[in-house]
């Protein structure tokens, strides 16, 4: 059968795709319907943290799909409330609404920051500024939130109330505030935008202003969040905390599902009936989402910081060698790698030829986010296959 051709005929044309049919993944190694494997350093684009079929995620599903697959949040369950917990104990926040994706997520804290300004300063109070180059999702609200024109175009009217400055500016922070102003929405360290890295000071002034205005600080960690970073929440290695964070893509191991965390006092201004879904917080996702908080937990974030350290020296190895590689940046097994080149599409086709998946953030960055399970030897498969592919394009 020839899937990419039925695939061309009836699904919507919204990505342009790589022309591979992936059948079969196992830790950080997926195979093809051709029977051809590769090395993947895109998991999922920073979903698959634990890499492929992971044991533990693979036996939490199992076992949940044989009790309950879906119940209404009209009732409790057991898994739902574990995940909470877990998340609530190893993070700034006191309590957790799911959803299913990164973009809902952002819509919850659109909608609890208004309301909670609201109610306590006044109906003026909706504003959220966020950052030139950000990514918060494609529904119409986190879309908004986005950083970024390319996004915006052809989707007028947008939400009322948002504003953009450049990221680490805190001048311009400041300056945006108004007395509308009710939140700022930043990622600690920008993924789609090229993986450009808060600035600890930075942070530390946004949140100082913050509390000054009243206004409420989220963290979006729907890429940097679950250990990619090499802490469980890149927020941690800063020390300040946010008023909300959201999560999704790894939160799971692979199955639909986001989260947002705040703190009590934030919490307590959505009462039921002001935010709700269907499927958030299903019980086999969450199930999934347990055991991944507890492999996360049990050593796999340390790997991720080795294997981070070790993936940068690799790099910086790899720039003395390629002078066209200009910068390497990120945490953990976040990393943006930009080229002084117009276009890294290339550099990506001809690494998935050679049997390695990257990613692209924008036109020069080529971001690497392997799952956190990651072995140095394939490390250095994957430096190898990079060393081949800019040696044959003689850069
Ligand atoms: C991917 C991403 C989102 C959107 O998540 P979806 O699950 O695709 O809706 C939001 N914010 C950040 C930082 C992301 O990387």
């Amino acid at each position: 059968m020839d899937y990419i051709q039925i695939g061309k005929d009836y699904i919507m044309n919204t990505y342009s795709r790589f022309p591979l049919v992936l059948v079969r993944g196992k830790g950080a190694v997926v195979y093809d319907d051709q029977g051809r494997e590769y090395l993947d350093f895109v998991a999922g684009i920073a979903v698959n943290n634990l890499g492929h079929c992971h044991p533990s995620v693979v036996a939490a599903i199992k076992e949940q799909v044989e009790n309950m697959i879906h119940c209404s949040n009209l009732y409790w369950n057991a898994p739902q409330a574990e995940l909470a917990r877990l998340l609530v104990e190893n993070s700034f926040g006191d309590k957790v609404f799911f959803c299913n994706s990164g973009t809902e997520a952002n819509e919850a804290s659109i909608k609890l920051v208004r309301k909670y300004s609201k109610e306590n300063y006044g109906e003026n109070r909706y504003g959220i500024i966020t950052m030139h180059q950000s990514f918060h999702g494609r529904t119409l609200g986190s879309l908004t939130a986005t950083g970024q024109t390319k996004y915006h175009n052809g989707f007028a009217p947008l939400v009322e109330g948002f504003k953009y400055v450049p990221f680490n500016d805190i001048r311009a922070l400041e300056a945006a505030i108004d007395e509308n102003t009710c939140a700022v929405m930043l990622e600690p360290i920008q993924g789609e935008g090229g993986v450009y890295e808060v600035q600890e000071n930075y942070l530390y002034q946004v949140r100082k202003l913050c509390d000054e205005k009243g206004l409420l600080l989220i963290f979006d960690e729907v890429q940097c969040g679950m250990g990619r970073s090499g802490k469980l929440f890149a927020y941690q290695h800063y020390g300040v905390q946010p008023d909300i964070m959201t999560l999704a893509k790894a939160i799971a191991g692979g199955l639909p599902l986001g989260a947002m965390i705040a703190t009590d006092k934030v919490a307590s201004a959505f009462k039921p009936g002001d935010h709700a879904s269907t499927f958030g917080g299903n019980p086999v996702a969450c199930a999934a989402g347990v055991a991944v908080m507890k492999e996360l937990l049990g050593g796999v974030i340390d790997n991720a910081r080795e294997m981070g350290d070790y993936l940068k020296a690799g790099l910086l190895q790899l720039k003395q060698i390629h002078p066209v590689i200009s910068e390497i940046r990120g945490k953990g097994l976040m990393i943006g790698v930009e080229f002084n080149m117009q276009e890294v599409t290339g550099i990506v086709n001809k690494a998935m030829q050679k049997g390695l998946l990257l990613l692209s953030a924008g036109h020069r960055v080529v971001r690497m986010v392997p799952p956190l399970i990651i072995t140095r030897t394939e490390i250095d498969k994957a430096i190898d296959v990079l060393d081949d592919v800019l040696k044959e394009m003689g850069v």
